[in-house]
């Protein structure tokens, strides 16, 4: 395994050896989680900020949670979409976007529901040479946990975009409803206790097990399923290759672990 040290930089040994595996990979998945977007300034759940103090997400991201007090969770996803929106991609996000148009037998799967490899695929491709062409799916991210930028109604299966943060006040009939059936919208998000989507666990593990290199950046490995999708390139006889300043579980298990910053080092990697 090899170790770039703190902070990365382009040109050290263990970015040469990630840039030469996945330059060498047929097939390659990327996942990435939190610490992908950190640089971005998106808020992690344990920060500093508002409702943080007083609510776990673990208390507030539920079912439960929303039927008991609808206000307070969408004023705490209100309060998220709006500190997202003030954020942009970083460097990182964006050589993934090019890498990912450039290379079609690449899928990138997110733990992030904030929208940001979304941004950075519509802001590569608006100044590259297609400028205006379609992004084709297959180079759209999986969102494994939903986005926070889209709503779902809580009873029947009506999803729609949100593009603005949603607006509201201390009433609950100022929440936004379902133009199908009247119920409440929720962000379409996966909450503790709900499963995630089958057909994208599908597509994303079937391409896991397939890869010759799974690139993990920014997440803990801890969250499931999430976090065996590596172990799947794994046990298909790949290689990982890994990006976090810290160690996690899945760093022994790692061809290449490098203990840099994913805007810092991603760029080096896969540009
Ligand atoms: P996590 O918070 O458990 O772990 C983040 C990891 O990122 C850590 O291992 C940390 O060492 C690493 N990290 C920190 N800064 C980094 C950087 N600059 N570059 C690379 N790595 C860095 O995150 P997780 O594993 O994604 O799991 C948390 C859960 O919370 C997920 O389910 C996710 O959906 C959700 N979440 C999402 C967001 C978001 O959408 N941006 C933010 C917070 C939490
Ligand atoms: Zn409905």
């Amino acid at each position: 395994m090899a170790d770039a040290g703190r902070g990365g930089a382009r040109d050290t040994p263990g970015v040469k050896e990630a840039r030469d595996l996945v330059a060498g990979a047929r097939t390659t998945v990327v996942l990435t989680g939190a610490g992908m977007s950190a640089e971005a300034g998106v808020p992690t759940f344990r920060g500093e900020d508002g409702l943080w103090k007083s609510h776990r997400p673990e208390e507030l991201a539920t079912p439960e949670a929303f039927r008991r007090d609808p206000v307070l969770v969408w004023s705490w996803y209100a309060w998220r979409q709006r500190r997202i929106a003030e954020c942009a991609p970083h460097e990182g996000h964006r050589a993934l976007a090019r890498y990912t148009l450039e290379h079609p037998g690449s899928l990138l799967a997110t733990q992030n529901v904030d929208g940001l490899h979304d941004r950075a695929l519509a802001e590569v491709r608006g100044r590259g040479p297609d400028a205006g062409a379609p992004i084709p799916d297959r180079a759209r991210p999986r969102t494994l946990h939903g986005s926070i930028f889209r709503l779902r109604c809580s009873s029947c299966s009506h999803r729609q975009a949100a593009e603005e943060p949603v607006s509201m006040g201390d009433d609950p009939g100022d929440l936004p409803t379902c133009p199908r059936c009247g119920s409440l919208l929720r962000p379409d998000v996966v909450w503790f206790g709900e499963p995630l989507d089958v057909a994208v666990l599908e597509e994303v593990f079937g391409h896991a097990r397939a890869a010759d290199v799974c690139l993990v950046v920014g997440t803990s490995a801890v969250v499931h399923p999430a976090a065996s999708v590596p172990v799947a390139t794994l046990e298909g006889g790949g290689a990982i290759v890994e990006v976090n300043p810290d160690e996690t579980p899945l760093s022994r298990h790692a061809r290449v672990s490098l203990r840099g910053k994913a805007a810092e080092v991603l760029p080096g990697i896969v540009d």
